[in-house]
């Protein structure tokens, strides 16, 4: 399913991330940027070494406590086609009751931010919190989607947005999401 918002494309396919050609990837790390299980993994093992060295040194000059919440930083992408990785945490899931919502909002407007900042035009999302961190994906796909639409509505610069879903469930899922979301009817 494709969507336009303002002059971007916003695309909703099933797939590996890591086999994605957008300029970046999404990775939905955790605060210590050292790698981890899911798509995190996945990312590492393919982009190789470079990927976890870099940051490395962006936790030891930046983040030595490790990346909050919310917040994104930038590393290139090793031997993946995309050239950059964004790495965001997203949050974990503890009922909706702690601002679970807005911070993962942040987390996609961050890292569309740094997209930015960095002349990214195409980039890719994995569903970020819905798999180990336990946020139920019929609310966190509306999440991602709004905070996706309202960054590309505010901001011009970002060419492609692609959601890249693992599996056929979390696929219909942000599709109907998309539907209620920006009112489509295909
Ligand atoms: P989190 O800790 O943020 O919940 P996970 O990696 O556990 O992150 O899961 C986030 C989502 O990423 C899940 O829907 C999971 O199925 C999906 N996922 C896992 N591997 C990949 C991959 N290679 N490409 C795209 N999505 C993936």
């Amino acid at each position: 399913m494709e969507a336009k918002v303002g002059k971007a494309r916003v695309l909703f396919i099933r797939g590996d991330i890591t086999d994605q050609e957008t300029d970046a990837i999404v990775n939905a790390a955790n605060p210590s940027l050292m790698g981890g299980g899911g798509v995190d993994g996945a990312i590492h093992r393919r982009g190789g070494e470079a990927i976890l060295e870099e940051c490395k040194r962006i936790r030891a000059s930046k983040w030595p406590n490790g990346l909050p919440t919310g917040e994104a930083v930038i590393t290139s992408g090793g031997k993946l086609k995309a050239k950059h990785v964004i790495h965001t945490v997203g949050p974990v899931f503890r009922g909706g009751g702690r601002g679970e919502a807005g911070l993962l909002a942040r987390a996609y407007a961050n890292s569309l931010k740094l997209a930015l900042e960095n002349k990214i035009k195409t980039i890719s999302f994995p569903s970020i919190s819905t798999g180990a961190y336990g946020y139920p994906l019929e609310e966190a796909s509306k999440i991602a989607i709004r905070s996706v639409v309202e960054f590309l509505r505010q901001n011009e610069g970002i060419e492609e947005v692609r959601f890249v879903l693992f599996s056929d469930r979390d696929l219909r899922a942000y599709e109907e999401a998309a539907k209620q979301v920006l009112r489509l009817d295909s």
